[in-house]
């Protein structure tokens, strides 16, 4: 029987020998003993719970850096635009997160996008496709990799389209090709600059040559828009890779970048392996890229809504921005050239 429980069987007024058990422990040994273990438990105990209480915080509310490992409050990374505060790394937005930022006042209307024919592969890995599908659309709450949308910008009428990395890593399958040929096709009937947030990992290998064909329609889509004379402007975010690189993210008239963002068809590793050669600091980085003529312009995420309408007001023939008002007037084109096959 330990010393408290016969404490309690007995009481402090026949005090125990701790060692034997039996009584005889000075009183005022007993009542030190009492006051320790009330502090022990009124005190230590319910401090230790706490402190290992707030390690357990709710995952919704905080996320890690995944450059500098920094804990960040979801909040205040909405308020920076999803750029960390300590290490100013461009990580993944959602779509609608950039649209709220892009457009006056938050207004914007999205574009419908025909729906095309789920998994007609019937394609399987480690799991079915529809099961990733099904996955990917209930973390991001979004039907698929991409969004459109049409609105304002700086009193400019425009057309946005916006890859969400987070939906099966941005990949273009059939939804995103239908999305961007959508895109052009308004831009075309209502005279419209087209703005492209590209973000991907490549083609969606779950859809094998159906993505792959998304490449040449793509390309098809986009270069109508050079035949009407209207912009075409790409903003290229961390990551862009393989087929987006090698279709409509590399054919704008303007081509920028989020600082720090890895652009390119391969991946380093694979080319070193192939030329047998290290490659140099930083490359396939923004940056380096800049510096090479593969980019016009790195633009920090909180800049790019003013270079993009001083970019179209200029490219569409209009005066410069001017903070307060501008003069709304939107450029008239003969009628827009129809491509054929789209
Ligand atoms: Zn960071």
């Amino acid at each position: 029987m330990s010393v408290l429980a016969k404490r309690l069987q007995f009481g402090w007024s026949t005090p125990l020998d701790p060692k034997t058990g039996m009584a005889g422990l000075p009183p005022n040994l007993a009542d030190r003993e009492e006051r320790t273990m009330n502090w022990i438990s009124n005190y230590v105990r319910p401090k230790l719970k706490s402190i290992l209480k707030r390690k357990e915080v709710p995952e919704h509310l905080w996320t890690t850096c995944p450059e500098c490992a920094a804990m960040l409050n979801h909040r205040s990374i909405d308020r920076a635009l999803y750029v960390c505060p300590e290490c100013d790394h461009h990580m993944a937005i959602p779509p609608r997160k950039r649209f709220d930022h892009l457009f006056d006042n938050q207004i914007y209307e999205l574009v419908d996008v025909p729906l095309p024919r789920e998994d007609p592969l019937h394609f399987r890995d480690s799991k079915r496709y529809p099961d990733r599908l099904r996955e990917a659309r209930k973390t991001t709450k979004e039907h698929e990799a991409m969004l459109v949308a049409i609105g304002n910008i700086g009193k400019t009428r425009m057309v946005v389209a916006a890859q969400d990395f987070r939906f099966m890593a941005g990949s273009m399958g059939i939804f995103v090709g239908n999305a961007i040929v959508a895109a052009c096709k308004l831009c075309r009937k209502e005279d419209m600059p087209l703005i492209l947030f590209a973000t991907a990992g490549g083609a969606r290998m779950q859809e094998g040559i159906l993505s792959l064909m998304q490449m040449p329609r793509t390309t098809v889509a986009v270069q109508s828009l050079a035949e009407a004379g209207l912009p075409y402007i790409v903003v290229l975010t961390h990551p862009t890779t393989g087929g987006v690189t090698a279709s409509f993210a590399m054919l704008g008239d303007i081509h920028m970048a989020e600082p720090g963002a890895l652009i390119g068809f391969a991946g380093p590793r694979v080319i070193e392996q192939t030329i047998k050669e290290q490659l140099p600091e930083g490359f396939q980085r923004a940056e380096h890229l800049l510096k090479n003529g593969m980019l016009d312009m790195v633009v920090h995420r909180a800049k790019i809504r003013e270079r993009i309408i001083s970019i179209v007001r200029m490219l569409s023939g209009l005066p410069p921005p001017i903070r307060g008002s501008i003069t709304y007037r939107q450029r008239k084109l003969p009628a827009p050239v129809d491509s054929a096959g789209l």
